[in-house]
């Protein structure tokens, strides 16, 4: 007769779990299944197939009951990330539910979530770049936090391989501190974007224009069609034409057959073994059946994303470790970092009235940074720097909107494109701060039973210096070129705004003043990997997410190889 309890702890064993379907956790699972690891990805949210799933992506305004905004008896479920801006009828079924998976802002914080099978891969802006090694080498220059225990040649193939993969439209400059990546055709800039270009990089320079780096297709790839200019990202690609883990990584992961999805899975803790010092599992809760089951296997990839995963060690306590697994330095759920936004300068271009443009390119423009990269650009004011993004556009219909008028001159009218506007907003780098952290909040519970997390993190006068140099500079650009009716801005906003929230499980050269070691492994746990922006040192200004897919990926390697010659 068989023995029932070896089966079911059988059954539930893998080679590899990875925790997590979002960008990150869809490259661990390609790579290890690719690898010929037999891996398990457990993610909280729902399931969601590519295409099928995207209900919303072919519906035009007039076939939504609010026209695409958001209505009132949904904004009390998105309370919290609501406040982005970004969440309306169409796409707010890829968004978190911020009632049932409350948090408590010690000081205000947005925190952005996307619980279903792919994350926020479904979500994000596709805006794509590498790092270079000002951004490697910033801690150890000035100071803030731990030196990265990486630089630039070590991620480089690395970045090659995934956008090799993935897919990354874009225009090489050969700046040092934007690498240029491997690139499918630019987009194109509209007319007025051409004009300012020239005209900024006449006039100052040192700063270059270029159109947005973006992870869209603009030529078939890797049986993915290209983009058609639609602008309902948001909604699901049914092109697949943007990278998302729905449509890349999972199906490649899947394809091997060597891939286990479990869905409404929520990883609660990491099952320690004092005697061998391994994680042998992970402790989750069924969302729909309120149990709690366990998974084994050898290693473990934690890519619940940055303040999950975080959320995750610190619930893993033992006697080895009382504070959270790993946690020999005590900086985890420290160092918690994100980038100032929404600070820039707009106005209107007269000319070009007689030009528009096709389409609705998900795209805008980008003006790397060039603060701080050499002995000439040094600033007294601030370490680091920040880079634009924006764009211009013509006025439509809207523009009309608040007007009281009435009558055909005034219909007339509205069909008629109004004048060229362009922008530009600052994203600015954070420094790693000791005091902005994360911890157990053990009196607040969801509705698992599970602690909350807290949030104390606020910018400072480094990130305030910043900004202001990103308005002055923005004006002073936009005056020089030659626009009109210049409004300068400073859309003050909390941590989180950005969405880029990195850091509280830093990679670092020294057990005692980080949580990994530079191939991404728990110093103290070498079979426990942490691949998403968790593992981040510092935070550069540009968006993070092509930097978590290479460095999952080179984990991932190494993971595979560590395997084959069982040290782990
Ligand atoms: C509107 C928007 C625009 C953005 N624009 C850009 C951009 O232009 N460029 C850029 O680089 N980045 C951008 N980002 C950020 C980008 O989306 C994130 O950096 C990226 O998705 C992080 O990847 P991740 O794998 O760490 O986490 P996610 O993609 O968030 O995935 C994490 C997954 O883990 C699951 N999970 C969480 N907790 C648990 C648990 N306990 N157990 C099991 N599963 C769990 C979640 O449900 C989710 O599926 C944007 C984000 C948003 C929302
Ligand atoms: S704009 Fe392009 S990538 Fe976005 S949904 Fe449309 S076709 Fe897909």
């Amino acid at each position: 007769m068989a023995n029932f309890n070896i089966d079911a702890k059988r059954d539930m064993t893998y080679d590899a779990i990875v925790i997590g379907s979002g960008i990150s956790g869809g490259w661990a699972a390609k790579e290890l299944c690719e690898g010929g690891l037999q891996t398990l990805v457990l993610e909280r949210g729902r399931m969601v197939e590519h295409i099928k799933d995207y209900t919303t992506m072919n519906l035009d305004p007039w076939d939504m009951k609010y026209r695409g905004a958001l209505p009132t008896e949904l904004q009390k479920k998105h309370y919290k990330a609501g406040r982005t801006g970004f969440i309306g009828e169409d796409t707010e079924h890829f968004w978190a539910n911020d009632e049932e998976n409350p948090y408590t802002e010690v000081k205000p914080f947005m925190w952005a979530r996307a619980h279903q099978m792919g994350g926020r891969s479904l979500l994000w802006g596709k805006q794509t770049y590498r790092w270079s090694d000002l951004d490697f080498e910033a801690n150890a220059k000035d100071g803030y936090g731990v030196d990265w225990p990486i630089r630039y040649k070590d991620i480089e193939p690395w970045y090659t391989y995934v956008e090799k993969y993935a897919g990354i439209s874009g225009e090489a400059l050969g700046l040092p501190q934007l690498p240029d990546s491997h690139f499918l055709p630019p987009m194109e800039l509209n007319c007025v974007e051409k004009e300012v270009k020239q005209r900024i990089e006449k006039d100052f320079p040192g700063r270059n224009m270029i159109i947005g780096r973006v992870a869209h297709l603009t030529q078939p790839h890797n049986g993915r069609g290209q983009c058609m200019y639609r602008n309902r990202c948001g909604r699901g690609c049914p092109y697949g034409a943007y990278f998302s883990s729905n449509s890349v990584t999972l199906p490649a992961a899947n394809a091997t057959g060597n891939l286990t999805m479990r869905p409404y899975s929520i990883a609660q803790s990491l099952i320690y073994d004092e005697e061998t010092g391994k994680a042998t599992g992970v402790r989750i809760i069924d969302s729909e059946s309120g149990e709690m089951m366990e998974y084994y296997a050898k290693i473990i990839f934690c890519n619940a994303s940055t303040l999950s995963t975080t959320q995750i060690l610190l619930n893993s306590t033992s006697d080895r470790f009382p504070d959270g697994l790993g946690n020999d330095s005590g900086e985890l759920g420290h160092n918690l970092m994100d980038h100032t936004y929404r600070t820039g300068a707009m106005g209107t271009f007269e000319g070009f009235e007689d030009q528009y443009y096709k389409g609705r390119r998900p795209n805008g423009i980008y003006i790397p940074r060039y603060w701080n990269i050499d002995d000439k650009t040094q600033s007294d004011k601030f370490v680091r720097g920040f880079g634009y993004q924006g764009g211009a556009g013509r006025d439509g219909w809207g523009a009309g909107a608040n007007q009281e008028a009435f009558g055909a001159d005034f219909k007339d009218g509205l069909m008629k494109p109004g004048p060229w506007q362009f922008f530009i907003t600052g994203f600015s780098e954070c420094l790693p701060y000791h005091e902005n952290k994360v911890t157990l909040d053990k009196e607040s519970t969801d509705k698992w039973g599970q602690p909350t997390l807290a949030i104390d993190c606020e910018f400072k006068d480094n990130e305030k210096a910043l900004n202001l140099q990103a308005r002055l500079d923005a004006k002073e650009m936009l005056e020089q070129v030659g626009l009109t009716n210049i409004v300068d801005f400073d859309n003050e906003h909390e941590p989180g705004y950005g969405i880029h929230e990195m850091g509280t499980a830093r990679m670092g050269k020294d057990p005692k003043t980080s949580v990994l070691n530079a191939t991404n492994q728990v110093h103290a746990v070498k079979n426990v990997f942490v691949t998403d922006g968790a593992c981040m040192t510092s935070s550069s200004c540009v968006n993070p997410s092509l930097t978590y897919m290479a460095i999952t990926a080179r984990a991932a390697d190494h993971a595979i190889s560590e395997l084959k010659k069982r040290n782990l």
